[in-house]
């Protein structure tokens, strides 16, 4: 079994360059922007500015672009499942997450690999009415729900979310690169010089860098700049050989799986507590092959041929910190993405582009910020 992604199939001689460009002679070290981190938030704040008309942007990716969750994630942009984990907010920038991949996807001729989906969730035991609604969720009687998705396995119950979507997590970081302006990789970032309530200078692996603001986009974010406690929760996602049948949509229940354009399964999305290790565990495989094989029995005849895991960075509440850093006035982060980086990404790097342009706060953050995490929370 493979421990590569499903994703790194696109990787070529030219995608591997615009993944991994090293240090070019001509990287902006005085840009209007520097993004720490080159994962899909990162790019995408990159990517947001310069759509914003902020020319100058360099983004500083301490070893190669997405090399983090973000080219390993399931790829799943679902906001109403959490509109059922999460009620506030949040749901309104995840939902409007969705909406900026649609604009993208449009805009650059289907690059990142948006599929629009229905999305079936099921369970055991029936989920509360006032959940379902606050989510458009319609209740499918079984047979309904096999009608729909012919493959499924008999499940008591069924909810029906439509027009969710899925994205190519590595398409998208490819999309994103080819536009967030000056890009180094290989350059780790090691702290910030200040002058007053900024800024001036940061210190890289590459040399220093002075500019105009700079956002921090490291996953978690970095212990030399913030105590903030965060955990990394490990998961699991499995893929198999093409598969005869064709699903309509994404089937989940504790784990999700969606199929490929070319017939393969793509499913898990595992949350493995406490397990700290970078490596793929079989008991973890078997555990998403036996619940892959309640969702969708014909799955059973499948092989899986690849296995891989990654880590999601997640805060006490499991909500990302989208704010502008204590004290300084030219300084944002945007870290702890947890389960939903991908489908944040457009919004969160819309919202952090306007704030840095405009200098105002975006009503769109709210409830995201530091100011949420008490004190004790704050130190470690
Ligand atoms: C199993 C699994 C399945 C998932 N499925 C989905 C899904 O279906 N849909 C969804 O929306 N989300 C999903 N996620 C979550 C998603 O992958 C993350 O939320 C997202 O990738 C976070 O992106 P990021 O850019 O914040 O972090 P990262 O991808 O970690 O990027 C941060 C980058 O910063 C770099 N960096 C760190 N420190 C420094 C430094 N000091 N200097 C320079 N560079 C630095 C790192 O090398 C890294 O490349 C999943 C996660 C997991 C684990």
């Amino acid at each position: 079994m493979s421990h590569e992604t499903v994703w790194d199939d696109v990787i070529d001689e030219g995608t591997q360059d615009v993944l991994d460009p090293g240090v070019p002679a001509s990287l902006d070290r005085a840009p209007d922007v520097l993004v720490i981190g080159g994962g899909v938030i990162g790019l995408s704040i990159a990517a947001s500015c310069r759509q914003l008309g902020i020319e100058r942007v360099t983004v500083l990716e301490g070893s190669v672009l997405g090399a983090g969750p973000s080219r390993r994630a399931g790829g799943i942009l679902a906001p109403e499942v959490h509109a059922m984990l999460h009620p506030g907010p949040f749901v309104d920038l995840a939902r409007a997450g969705l909406q900026r991949h649609r604009e993208w996807s449009a805009a650059w001729d289907g690059a990142t690999g948006l599929r629009d989906r229905d999305y079936l969730l099921v369970s055991d035991s029936e989920v509360p009415e006032a959940l379902r609604r606050l989510a458009g969720a319609q209740a499918l009687a079984p047979a309904d729900a096999r009608r729909r998705e012919p493959e499924l396995g008999p499940w008591p119950h069924v909810l029906l979310l439509q027009h969710q979507a899925s994205v190519h997590p590595l398409r998208l970081i490819l999309a994103l690169a080819r536009r967030a302006g000056s890009i180094a990789t290989g350059v780790t970032v090691s702290a910030f010089d200040t002058s007053g309530n900024r800024v001036v200078r940061v210190r890289t692996s590459a040399g220093r860098v002075t500019p105009g603001a700079v956002v921090v986009a490291t996953g978690e974010a970095p212990r030399w700049l913030l105590p903030l406690a965060q955990v990394q929760v490990k998961g699991h996602i499995v893929a198999t050989t093409p598969a005869s049948f064709r699903l309509r949509g994404i089937v989940a229940s504790t784990i999700a799986a969606l199929q490929l354009d070319d017939g393969r399964l793509v499913c898990g999305g595992t949350f493995d507590a406490g397990d700290r290790q970078p490596l793929v565990r079989d008991a973890a495989v078997a555990r998403i092959r036996a619940e892959m094989t309640r969702l969708l029995p014909a799955s059973a005849e499948l092989e899986i041929d690849r296995a891989w895991c990654c880590f999601r960075p997640c805060t006490e509440d499991e909500l990302p910190v989208i704010d502008r850093l204590p004290g300084l006035s030219n300084a944002w982060l945007s870290v702890a993405h947890f389960r939903t980086g991908l489908l944040l990404a457009p919004a969160a790097g819309h919202a952090v582009a306007s704030w840095i342009r405009s200098g105002v706060r975006p009503a769109e953050l709210a409830g995201l910020g530091l100011d949420r995490l008490a004190p004790a929370r704050l130190a470690d």
